[in-house]
């Protein structure tokens, strides 16, 4: 795989993946055991995830106005950082599949998260998850690209072949490489070496959709602590505020933070799936679930009891959307 070359994939080529187990720690929707989840919030701080319950936002007008770009035409581009992330947007990315497009751009490909595929397979993990994020792409209407980033600094097989592992082993790893200890500003550093293009890579792909509607993680939280969660809004950032223009992205590019529930203030915009179903005339909600369904290595396979708990855990997040406008 060359690591420094975007890979671009048509909505209709294939499946996509859910989130690392790291990333599900802070919002506590991947958790398998008991043990995992003392982990999860001795590392992270995490917090546990609770129902959204509504709030006041900017009003309904405001809130609606996200929508009414989109139906005027304009794009919706999620910025991630692992294969499975998106979820946290796909009900939007939905609706703009049906009205503008949309277009999730991954950072990396996942290469060290678990794995709960059973079968040995002579892909690499971050293959698999690639694929994965195709799948669901395609399945919410848009499509995606995946960058030269790396994911983490450990794998669980030196080649880095999807072989089974536990969420335990997982952790363990995780640990031993020290990969809880990297600060977001490490992970923009490591970056920076691994795929010094991938910055301009990301304006130049913005710049080519614009106008548009860019929403990434939260530079603070990243909804659920993740470090390269964290990285990934660092690297946004400055795409957004460099002095000279042409490193910058365009004016009429619209920068918005995904936020989860917990953290949510009550200026944030509160996007309802039941409006867009209600105006599109599609289950977004469950478009989105049926997308996230499909990561299979991050969730196991789909209908097991651990992949139905992933889509109940995450159901509240696609039924209402949190975002922060930015700039
Ligand atoms: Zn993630």
């Amino acid at each position: 795989m060359n690591r420094n070359r975007a890979t671009d994939h048509s909505p209709a080529l294939n499946p996509c993946y859910g989130d690392k187990l790291w990333g599900s720690w802070g919002s506590d929707a991947r958790l398998r055991t008991s043990t995992l989840l003392l982990l999860g919030v001795l590392l992270l701080g995490a917090q546990g995830c609770t129902t959204f319950s509504g709030g006041a936002g900017y009003g309904q007008k405001e809130n609606s106005d996200v929508i009414n770009r989109i139906v005027r035409g304009q794009n919706v581009i999620f910025i991630s950082a692992h294969p499975d992330d998106e979820v946290y947007v796909s009900s939007l990315l939905g609706f703009a599949a049906d009205y503008s497009s949309g277009t999730i751009l991954c950072a990396t490909a996942g290469q060290s998260g678990g794995c709960f595929l059973a079968e040995a397979s002579p892909l690499t993990l971050g293959e698999v998850r690639t694929r994965e994020l195709a799948k669901a792409a395609a399945r919410i209407g848009v499509s995606s690209v995946v960058y030269g980033c790396k994911n983490g600094i450990s794998m669980a097989h030196p080649n880095g072949t999807a072989i089974l592992e536990s969420g335990e082993q997982a952790v363990a790893r995780w640990i031993a490489a020290g990969e809880d200890k990297e600060t977001a500003e490490q992970a923009v550093a490591r970056w920076r070496g691994e795929c010094p293009e991938f910055a301009a890579q990301l304006r130049k792909k913005i710049n080519s959709l614009r106008p548009c509607i860019v929403i990434t993680f939260d530079p603070e939280y990243g909804m659920t602590g993740h470090n390269e969660h964290r990285a990934l809004s660092l690297v946004v950032q400055e795409l957004f505020n460099a002095k000279e223009k042409k490193n910058r992205v365009s004016d009429d590019v619209s920068l918005f933070y995904v936020i989860h529930p917990d953290r949510a203030k009550p200026e944030d915009l509160r996007i309802s799936s039941a409006e867009l179903t209600e105006r599109g005339g599609r289950d977004y909600v469950q478009n989105a679930l049926e997308a996230f369904a499909v990561h299979e290595s991050q969730l196991g396979p789909t209908g097991s009891p651990g992949n139905n708990q992933a889509l109940a855990d995450y159901r509240h997040l696609a039924e209402t959307l949190i975002l922060r406008p930015v700039q």
